[in-house]
């Protein structure tokens, strides 16, 4: 699903020029959770913007699906973004002037979809996400964990086969944390829909089914999640 070849990314400032990401190599397959772990500063949410065309890398290259994100130009990469990429960000992000109907339309509208395809869609996926009740209110009026779910209904709403997810749970206590996680476990288990996070909480990670640590630019181990491996129906891990 998504392919790095030596793909790097250095910052250039006044101050000089700092490698947020070495040359990285990695593939991650269709239907995998993985989880990126790290310090802060360690180059986690570089990496993940390179995953999604957010970015492009300094050298090398990065495939999507079996496109080369590099050989896209900038309207081509952005509608890229809009069909093929759930983004799902520890604020949110979502807009404060619209209601939650109106946030998870947002690609679709921005597609031009008809009207009636869009509330049928938006009806559906606020169901999925369990919010069918709060279509109509502003997201302010939401919990955390609920505005969260609207974040994950708006960014299935072009139908993605993978989500990149940056802290979801970042802002969110344990309980409500977990609701988030289950959303995106159950993404990933029922539709097959590739999921990518980034987390730095070790609760959070036993989610996925790997695990790709990087420190100072660089991944330092990429492994299986064995937590997950001794109970895969999920539930009781302790
Ligand atoms: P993480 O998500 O793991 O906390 P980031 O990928 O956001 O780390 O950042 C990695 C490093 O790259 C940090 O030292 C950060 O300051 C630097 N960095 C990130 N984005 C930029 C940018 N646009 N310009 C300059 N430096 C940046
Ligand atoms: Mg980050």
């Amino acid at each position: 699903m998504i392919r790095l070849e030596k793909a790097s990314k250095v910052f250039t400032q006044e101050a000089g020029s700092f490698t947020a990401l070495k040359e990285t190599d990695l593939a991650i397959g269709k239907g995998e959770f993985i989880a990126i772990m790290g310090p802060s500063g360690s180059g986690k949410s570089t990496l993940l913007q390179l995953m999604g065309g957010l970015d492009l890398p300094t050298s090398g290259r990065v495939a999507v699906d079996g496109t080369e994100l590099h050989k896209l130009n900038e309207n081509e990469r952005t509608l890229f973004r809009r069909t093929k990429i759930g983004f799902v960000f520890q604020n949110y992000q979502l807009l404060p002037v619209m209601t939650v109907a109106e946030n998870v339309a947002l690609a679709m509208a921005a597609n031009k979809s008809p009207k009636s395809e869009i509330h049928h869609r938006v009806t559906e996926l606020l169901k999925e996400v369990d919010l069918a009740d709060k279509a109509d209110q502003y997201p302010s009026r939401l919990s955390g964990g609920q505005q969260q779910r609207v974040a994950i209904a708006r960014a299935l709403a072009m139908k993605p086969r993978l989500i990149l997810a940056d802290e979801p749970t970042g802002n969110l206590d344990r309980k409500t944390g977990a609701g988030v996680l289950e959303t995106l476990t159950r993404l990933n288990r029922e539709e097959g829909i590739t999921v990518v996070m980034v987390t730095h909480d070790e609760e959070a990670a036993k989610a996925a089914s790997r695990i790709v640590r990087i420190r100072d630019g660089e991944v330092v181990r990429d492994e299986a999640n064995r937590a997950q491996e001794a109970a895969p129906e999920g539930g009781d891990r302790a």
